[in-house]
Order: structure tokens, then C-alpha cells, then sequence
């Protein structure tokens, strides 16, 4: 597969280039090879997708709810029939396995176009009967949407944002993380043979500068982000300045809380999928597991066990099921977190170093005894690091799992029915898990509290943050003024 596009940009139903824009060096993290050099847009470039998507919003918005979502439906059908080309692709943007890019990626973003292209018809306001009189809401799209999107699910995101946005009529500009700029092409290749008119969903790469210029450029109505909460910061204040609407999936470091009644195999697994899957990069991971005492090393024993079957390799070999981490800097960053465990006091239980081969990669990493106040237990990681901290009972591990600023995500095991739902109740976390961890279906909202963004995706929900209510009052009888 050549993994060199056409050109770096989409815009208007056309791949575009600018070799004036800085160069993006596409690096396969698994082998640390070049495998694609883009460019980033230039003013000029960022000026037409704007003008494009601004050009096409109102036809497009013209379009009935049902015609929208069979273009969004249609796509759907085009990335599962190419499942296959579209997760090597994405292994080789991110380094994750086959074996998880073929179930999860595109797949996932062919359930949002069709999830969104099946409500698109049924996006409609209301009637107020009021006495004689009454008012009736128009829901209206927003306009043009930017979208920005992180390194770890390049297509998931294009179409996590895309899907929404496109379904109430809006228009989007996106742009990848340059780490990963391969992925969300493809999602705008599809949108065209789906039928979508040019200028609808429009594709731009860049660093964060171009991200930056986006956000204040006054034809955009909206910002999405995905990202870290540093950045998510400068993007609210951005988009502040120009009172645009926002939606910010930020950083989380989520607690996993496994009392000793839990299923003790299940609850290992929830901690494996919740720290390890995509090599840990995964914005919602349970990376602070609180185990209660009595099954500790009942847990670790097994953990460890367990830890016996990860396969590291090639990732595009589809036995392969642990990938190396999508960047050097990133396996550098991760790195760090391990040797400030180890400074720290945490124990070691398990892995904690680089693997003697090419590529980014580092063992799956335990670390037991830790405690609330250690640097792996308050920052986010975004690596295969997982914290194992102990407690006595529910009421301390409800306090010690909120006492953070992020409120992304979190998990509970119990067998005890009612405890799990006082549990959910209580986290301070957008989305919740019992007995399970880290599902994400598009039927369901997904986002943060805190610190961990504002706004949610998926579901019914995301339709709320791609569009507008217009209330239209309407008088029946005459009108009666003072003078
Ligand atoms: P970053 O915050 O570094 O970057 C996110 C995106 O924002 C990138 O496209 C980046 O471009 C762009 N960007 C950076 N600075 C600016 C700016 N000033 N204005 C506009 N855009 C900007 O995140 P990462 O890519 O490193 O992704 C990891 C982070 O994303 C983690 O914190 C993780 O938790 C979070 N995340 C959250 C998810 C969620 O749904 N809540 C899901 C997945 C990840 P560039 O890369 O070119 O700098």
C-alpha cells in the first residue's frame, strides 16, 4: 500500500497541495520510517477550505434531514467495505495493531455516519401552543465547524466530528494532528463518492499554528477539539474571543475502583483494556486502579499472569496485539513517568522499559503501592502505565478517586448491585462504567467533566452541540401597543 497521498489537503471534493507549507514527516512508529512527507497548510490553504465550507454550508443545509443521512449512510457502507486498506492505513499513521485498527477505527467511524445519518431526518423543533398564539422552534445548524483532532484515533475522530456536524447541516473544516495526518484524508475521499457536494467536509493538515488560525477566523461558528487540557485551554480562549460554540474532549486520569467482591478475572481485564489497549493512549483509561486491600495481591499475581500473553511485534501482523507508542517524543514523555515512579517510592511489579528492537515501543508497565499524592498518580501518562493504589473502604475511595481536577471517565467491579450505582452516582466523570470499562458505542454520550472538557460527542446528545434553536413566536389576534 502506497502510504504517500495524493496531496496533503481536501478541500472542495479535491486533493489540493501547497509545497510551500512547512513539511510534515509521516513516521511509521514502528520502525521510526518515514513513510509519507505533507505539507502544512499555508494561509492560503486554511483561506480556501474556509471559503469552501462557508460556500457550501447553506445548499447543504438546504438538503432535507433524509437526504443528508443517506449521503452519511452511504459512507458508512464505504469504510466497512474497505475495512481492511483503512486499518492497515491507520496502523501505520498510529503503530496501533491490526488487530485492534480492524475492529475499532473505522469501523467506529462508520457507526457514527451511520448512527448520525439515521437521525438526520429526525432532527426537528417543537410547538408551543400558547392560548391562540404559539411559537415553533427551527433546530439550525451552526455554520462552519472546525474540527481538531489528537494522534491516537485519526479516522474515529474525522468522523466522531464529522458524523454530527454534517448531519444538522453544518460544514467542516478538520484538521488532523500532524502526528497522524493520513487517516481523516480517506474520510474525506469517502464523503465525496457518498455524495456529498464539494466543500462540506473539507481536510487540511498542520501543526498547531494552523489549528490556531482556524479557531479566529470569523466565517467559523464552532471548534472541536480533541486534545490535551493545556491545549484545550488556548482553544476555549480563542473561540471565546469570537463567542463561538465549543466542544472540548480533553485529558482525563480516571479511576478504576475493584472492591473485593468483584469478579476477580473480569476486573483484570477491565484494567488491562482500560490501560494497555492502543499501547495506553487512550484519553479515558482507568489509569488509577484502586484495589481494595484483601484482593491486592490476588490481583497482581493474576495481572501478571495475564501480562504473559501480550504479543509484541510488527503491527500489522494480526497476531501482534501490543504496538509500540505513535511517536518517539511520546515513548520519550512516557518513559520520564516511569523513571518519576520509580524516584518516587511506586514498586515496579512488572515491565518499565524499552524494547530492543526498532520503533517506539515500552513493556506494558505496573506499578503497585502507589500513592494519591505521586506524580504517576495525578498526571496523565498517555502510555502503557498503570497505577495500583489501595483502600479500605467505599466512602475513602469515592473521595481519593474525584480529588483530581480531570472528570473524564470512571470504572467500578462489584457484585454489589447497589453499591455500583451509588458508585456511578457519586464519581465526578462524564462517562461511566460498571463492571466493564472503556466501551464507547455512538448511542452513547461520551465526554468530561472538570477539567476534562465541555460538551459531549455521540449519542443524541452531539446533535445538541452541532446546532441551534430559533423560537419563531407567532400572533394569532391583534396586538396591542401602550401608545
Ligand atoms: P494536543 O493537545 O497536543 O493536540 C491536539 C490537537 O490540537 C492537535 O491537532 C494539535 O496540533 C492541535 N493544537 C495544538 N495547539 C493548538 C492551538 N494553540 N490551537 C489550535 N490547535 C492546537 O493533544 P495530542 O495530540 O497530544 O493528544 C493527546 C491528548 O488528547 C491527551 O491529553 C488525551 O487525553 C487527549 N484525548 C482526549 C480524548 C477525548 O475524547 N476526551 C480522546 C483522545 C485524546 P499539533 O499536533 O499539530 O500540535
Amino acid at each position: 500500500m502506497s502510504t504517500q497521498p495524493t496531496a496533503s489537503h481536501f478541500i472542495n471534493g479535491k486533493y489540493v497541495e501547497d509545497a510551500a507549507g512547512e513539511d510534515i514527516p509521516v513516521i511509521y512508529p514502528a520502525t521510526g520510517e518515514v513513510i509519507a512527507t505533507l505539507h502544512a497548510a499555508t494561509p492560503a490553504i486554511v483561506d480556501q477550505a474556509l471559503a469552501a465550507a462557508k460556500a457550501a454550508q447553506s445548499t447543504w443545509a438546504g438538503w432535507s434531514g433524509t437526504e443528508r443521512g443517506r449521503v452519511l449512510r452511504c459512507a458508512a457502507d464505504i469504510m466497512r467495505e474497505r475495512n481492511h486498506d483503512l486499518s492497515v492505513l491507520e496502523t501505520y499513521d498510529t503503530g496501533k495493531p491490526y488487530q485492534e485498527t480492524s475492529v475499532v477505527d473505522a469501523t467506529s467511524g462508520a457507526d457514527a455516519l451511520e448512527y448520525f445519518g439515521g437521525l438526520a431526518a429526525a432532527i426537528t423543533g417543537e410547538h408551543i401552543q400558547l392560548g391562540d398564539d404559539f411559537v415553533y422552534t427551527r433546530r439550525e445548524p451552526l455554520g462552519v465547524c472546525v474540527g481538531i483532532g489528537a494522534w491516537n484515533y485519526p479516522t474515529q475522530i474525522a468522523c466522531w466530528k464529522g458524523a454530527p456536524a454534517l448531519a444538522c447541516g453544518n460544514t467542516m473544516v478538520f484538521k488532523p494532528s500532524e502526528t497522524t495526518p493520513l487517516c481523516a484524508l480517506k474520510v474525506a475521499e469517502i464523503m465525496i463518492e457518498a455524495g456529498a457536494p464539494p466543500g462540506v467536509y473539507n481536510v487540511i493538515q498542520g501543526y498547531g499554528a494552523v489549528g490556531a488560525s482556524l479557531i479566529t477566523d470569523p466565517r467559523v461558528d464552532k471548534v472541536s477539539l480533541t486534545g490535551s487540557v493545556p491545549t484545550g485551554k488556548k482553544v476555549y480562549a480563542a473561540a471565546a474571543e469570537g463567542v463561538r460554540h465549543v466542544t472540548m474532549e480533553l485529558g482525563g486520569k480516571s479511576p478504576l475502583v475493584i472492591f473485593d467482591d468483584a469478579d476477580l478475572e473480569n476486573a483484570v481485564s477491565g484494567a488491562i483494556l482500560g490501560n494497555f489497549y492502543s499501547s495506553g493512549q487512550v484519553c479515558s483509561n482507568g489509569t488509577r486502579v484502586f484495589v481494595q486491600k484483601g484482593i491486592k495481591e490476588a490481583f497482581l499475581t493474576r495481572l501478571t499472569e495475564r501480562l504473559s500473553g501480550v504479543k509484541m511485534g510488527d503491527p500489522q501482523d494480526p497476531d501482534v496485539n501490543f504496538g509500540p507508542m505513535v511517536s518517539e517524543r511520546q515513548r520519550d514523555i512516557v518513559e520520564g513517568f516511569i523513571a518519576k515512579g520509580k524516584e518516587e517510592g511506586a514498586r515496579l511489579v512488572t515491565g518499565g522499559n524499552g524494547v530492543d528492537r526498532p520503533g517506539f515501543y515500552l513493556e506494558p508497565t505496573v506499578f503497585a503501592d502507589v500513592t494519591d499524592e505521586m506524580t504517576i498518580a495525578t498526571d496523565e501518562i498517555f502510555g502503557p502505565v498503570m497505577s495500583v493504589l489501595d483502600f479500605d473502604t467505599e466512602e475513602e475511595v469515592l473521595r481519593r478517586a474525584n480529588a483530581t481536577d480531570f472528570g473524564l471517565a470512571a470504572g467500578v467491579f462489584t457484585a454489589n448491585l447497589t453499591r455500583a450505582h451509588r458508585m456511578a452516582a457519586g464519581f465526578e466523570a462524564g462517562t461511566c462504567y460498571i463492571n466493564t470499562y472503556n466501551d464507547a458505542p455512538v448511542e452513547a454520550p461520551f465526554g468530561g467533566t472538570k477539567q476534562s472538557g465541555v460538551g459531549r460527542e455521540n449519542s443524541k446528545a452531539a446533535i445538541e452541540h452541532y446546532s441551534q434553536i430559533k423560537g419563531v413566536y407567532v400572533r394569532m389576534g391583534d396586538l396591542e401597543a401602550p401608545f
